[in-house]
């Protein structure tokens, strides 16, 4: 298989990632899915090992990781509960903007661990072309702020920290600006819990802003320059952490299913399951695929580090090809392990079910394989 090939710092902390992957998440995950239960003990513990400071950088306190070690991390966490990948996943997310524009307490407390983070870009008014919000972001008396909006399936919602916030711009021009928002802020209200199909554990809700004031100095970059904040800095970060959870996830798939076909079997004959050459074909086309999807998740982060040219490809293909790879390979594991499936006992239906929500999370597959053609016959991505 192969390796992230981190640092000596990233392997130890990849080692400790691991150890609570094996002890405490993989313990939780199934009852967290089934009372859709935000994984707290998971983050704590993930907290207490000070991988929240994952990326912050070693100057303001934090372990200096990058993009690799992210990914490493939700790719590893993945394999056991997905839904507590997606809530580091989407705190790396927040860091990396926190690291490009926030200010020096405020990335020190990140890097010390005490706010987890999330994304609040989506709404109801775009759905999911988050880059075109239509909430609102109010000059008010002091330097101050006031937003409003209707946010919708924000991951760690009400349990994280505060919010990476998009809105349109103040007074500039250009389709929007980032801010940062402390999540207990009066005139932010929760909606909700979805009883989703997947991911049930990480929180997603809508939230509500009325009116709720922030001081003028949490925006993060330029006013109107949100748009750049998103494609330059969380869209790489965005999609590659995906591709890092589906990769993850078809590897727990893989592991459960494996676990399955070679330890059941037909008590009047003795056979296993595995013995079947058909089995064994799809389970070969299940490792096969994941294979093929993790050398274009290392390719994609080799190119961002690399500065390289086709790094803007890179990215768009990233969360496509994890998000759909996903889907085809769930879709194996349901069709080998057959009505054992359908059960709760395995596993393997809760890791189908998490599957699902990767290729609708924007920017989703379609959007996506849209650039990617629009890249490749040179035409404009967003015209
Ligand atoms: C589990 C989960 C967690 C989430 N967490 C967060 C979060 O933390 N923060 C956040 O901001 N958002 C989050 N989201 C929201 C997510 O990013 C999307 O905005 C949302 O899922 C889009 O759903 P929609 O119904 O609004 O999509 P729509 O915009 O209604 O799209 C529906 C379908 O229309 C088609 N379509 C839409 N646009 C295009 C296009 N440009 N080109 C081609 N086809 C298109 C696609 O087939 C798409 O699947 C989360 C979503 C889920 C499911």
């Amino acid at each position: 298989m192969q390796s992230f090939n981190l640092d000596q710092s990233g392997s130890a902390l990849l080692t400790a990632v691991d150890r609570i992957a094996a002890d405490t998440i993989q313990k939780h995950a199934r009852d967290n899915d089934v009372e859709a239960r935000f994984p707290r003990e998971n983050i704590e513990a993930l907290r207490a090992a000070g991988l929240l400071g994952l990326i912050s950088a070693r100057e303001v306190g934090g372990h200096g990781q990058g993009l690799r070690a992210a990914a490493a991390v939700c790719e590893r966490i993945a394999r056991e509960c997905p839904s507590t990948a997606m809530v580091m996943k989407m705190h790396y997310c927040g860091s990396a903007v926190i690291e490009a524009h926030g200010d020096p307490d405020l990335r020190r407390a990140i890097a010390a661990g005490k706010h987890l983070t999330t994304l609040a870009f989506s709404e109801f008014g775009s759905r999911s072309h988050f880059w075109v919000p239509v909430s609102t972001a109010t000059p008010a008396p002091n330097d101050t702020i006031l937003l409003n909006a209707n946010k919708q399936l924000i991951t760690s919602a009400g349990e994280c920290d505060l919010y990476i916030w998009s809105s349109k711009p103040a007074a500039a021009e250009g389709l929007s600006s980032l801010w940062w928002v402390p999540s207990r802020a009066p005139g932010l209200t929760l909606g909700d819990r979805y009883q989703g199909l997947g991911l049930r554990a990480n929180a997603s809700a809508p939230i509500g802003a009325v009116d709720v004031e922030i001081p003028a100095a949490n925006r993060l970059g330029a006013d109107g320059k949100g748009f750049d904040l998103m494609m330059g800095v969380v869209l790489p970060w965005f999609s590659v952490q995906n591709h890092a959870v589906s990769t993850g996830m078809m590897e727990g798939v893989l592991r459960r299913t494996v676990a399955h076909v070679t330890g059941q079997g037909y008590d009047y004959s003795g056979a296993k399951i595995a013995e079947f050459p058909q089995v064994r074909g799809n389970v070969a086309r299940m490792r096969t695929k994941i294979d093929m999807s993790r050398a274009l998740l290392i390719d994609a982060i080799d190119a961002i580090e690399r500065g390289r040219d086709d790094a803007q490809l890179r990215v768009l293909q990233s969360k496509v090809t994890g998000a759909e790879t996903s889907l085809e390979v769930h879709d194996l594991a349901m069709r080998v392990c057959g009505g054992a499936a359908y059960r709760k006992d395995i596993a393997v239906e809760r890791f189908f079910r998490d599957s699902r929500a990767a290729s609708v999370m924007a920017p989703v597959s379609d959007a996506l394989w849209d650039f990617i053609g629009k890249a490749e016959c040179g035409m404009p991505l967003f015209a």
